[in-house]
């Protein structure tokens, strides 16, 4: 099976030159979805992960099942305002201003080894966001997780010396 043959490629959306990567065909075909999720829980055994952070809102849909795969937790990353106790948070840049990311202030404890998953790595901001989440609370980010990586962005070099799996990459 090629996975990405399950990956829609939408042009000029959401602006003009852009081309939209849109993983909704592999979540629809049941297949597609549970082989790419064994393909990341194969990677995650290796690593001996205590926990599956994910951010919103397509970090859920492909860490949630990897977590329950392998009988752990998963705790979301969400925009600033939508988790109800106390979280921590962080500020990272987007094209165009700014956007806020934040995680319960007890979701993930010191020394808990964690694994975050999203569906894509494009300029690489949301993901360092999330790792410096994790790591404000003291977890160990032993990887990042991806459906696809747009290479031509270089989203690695802004984690570098963190280990990538991407399942496909364009
Ligand atoms: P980054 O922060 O790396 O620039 O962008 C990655 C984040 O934006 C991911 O959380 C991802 O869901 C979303 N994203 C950006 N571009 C695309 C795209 O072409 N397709 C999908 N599915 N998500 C995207």
């Amino acid at each position: 099976m090629n996975l990405k043959d399950y990956i829609a490629s939408i042009p000029d959306y959401p602006t003009k030159g852009v081309i939209f990567r849109d993983i909704s065909p592999l979540m629809e075909d049941g297949k597609a979805y549970r082989e790419a999720t064994n393909q990341i829980v194969d990677y995650a055994k290796e690593k001996k992960i205590d926990m599956i952070v994910g951010p919103e809102a397509r970090g859920f849909i492909i860490g949630c099942p990897v977590a329950y795969e392998l009988g752990i937790g998963f705790a979301p990353a969400r925009k600033k305002g939508k988790l109800p106790r106390e979280t921590v948070e962080v500020d990272y840049a987007l094209e165009y201003g700014h956007a806020t990311l934040t995680i319960h202030k007890d979701a993930i404890k010191p020394g808990q080894r964690v694994l975050i998953c999203d569906d894509l790595l494009a300029t690489g901001g949301t993901i360092a966001a999330t790792i410096e989440l994790v790591e404000k609370l003291g977890g160990i980010v032993v990887g990042c997780a991806f459906l696809v990586e747009l290479a031509d962005l270089k989203g690695r070099d802004k984690i570098k010396g963190y280990d990538i799996l991407a399942l496909m990459e364009f």
